[in-house]
């Protein structure tokens, strides 16, 4: 298997007349160890079938393939989708390993293999929702790494009390313990972003509760978030009616109603869901 290099790449490109899309997050990695590391740091084996979102050219596709089982992978967009394929099979045995689907990751409910790990240069605009989507959707993923925007990442690790803390870390912390798994340079993109980017790592756990207390948990992380610097006895008025009765909820729920939404972590959003009226 050789895997994709810069020369290459531009090479694919002028073939494709492809002019990266900035809407569309194009960024390609033209730096095959990236690609060799992002992959061992996300601990692909044998036994796993990898999800990928975006896979562009195919830099990280190829490099999934060499390690996983099998890979499923998510395009929207169809001229680089229709490459892919052929650029597989010129680099690789197996390239029935490789399932192709075209189509929006915000909108991907199904898919036709249970995937284990989650690789993914995500596009940058959306990398938020597209991963809270498929932590949902795909119980299955039990880890993964993403590259995403270095402030994204620095937000889907943040912890509580810290500026970087709010709706993506929370949320996130729903499903999986995140962090950060690393810088990585501008250099290695074409055409180069002009924001830096940093990898995520996560692992899925238990989840606090079902998808009813879910739903009511995520409802109060976004009022108290949307209202950041207000006290959370006010910040959750709009939610219970009054500020009066956001302080009777919080109060049995053992949450101090002076504290700020930043201050609390997952299972205190919980215990004020488990509290709440439906
Ligand atoms: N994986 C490639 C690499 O590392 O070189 C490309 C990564 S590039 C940052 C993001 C990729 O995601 C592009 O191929 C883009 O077309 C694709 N993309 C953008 N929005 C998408 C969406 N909503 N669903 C699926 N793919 C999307």
């Amino acid at each position: 298997m050789s895997l994709l290099g810069a020369a290459e790449i531009r090479e694919l490109a002028a073939t494709l007349d492809l002019k990266p899309s900035k809407s569309l997050g194009q960024n390609f990695v033209i730096d095959s160890n990236i690609c060799t590391k992002i992959v061992r740091i996300a601990g692909v084996t044998r036994n796993d079938i990898a999800l990928e979102i975006g896979p562009g050219l195919g830099s990280l596709t190829l490099a999934l393939l060499q390690s996983a089982a099998s890979v499923v992978a998510v395009e929207i967009d169809p001229r680089l989708a229709h490459q892919l394929p052929i650029t597989v099979a010129h680099h690789w045995e197996h390239p029935e390993n490789l399932t192709l689907i075209i189509q929006d990751a915000l909108l991907l409910n199904e898919l036709p293999v249970q995937p284990t790990v989650l690789v993914a240069n995500l596009p940058y605009n959306v990398s938020v929702p597209v991963l809270l989507n498929l932590l949902e959707r795909f119980p299955t993923l039990r880890t993964g790494v993403v590259m995403v925007q270095a402030e994204v990442a620095d937000r889907l690790a943040g912890r509580p009390g810290t500026k970087e803390y709010g709706i993506p870390s929370v949320k996130a912390a729903w499903w999986a313990e995140v962090k950060g798994a690393g810088s990585i340079s501008r250099s290695v993109f074409w055409p180069a972003p002009n924001v830096d980017s940093k990898l995520v790592s996560f692992t899925r756990r238990g989840t606090p509760g079902d998808e009813e207390l879910r739903k009511k948990t995520f409802a109060i992380i976004d009022a108290a978030f949307a209202q950041r610097r207000k006290m959370l006895r006010s910040a959750l008025a709009p939610l219970y009616g009054s500020s009066a009765a956001a302080e009777e909820i919080l109060l049995k729920a053992s949450v101090d109603p002076t504290l700020r939404g930043e201050a609390l972590d997952i299972s205190s959003f919980c215990s004020i869901a488990s509290v709440s009226e439906p």
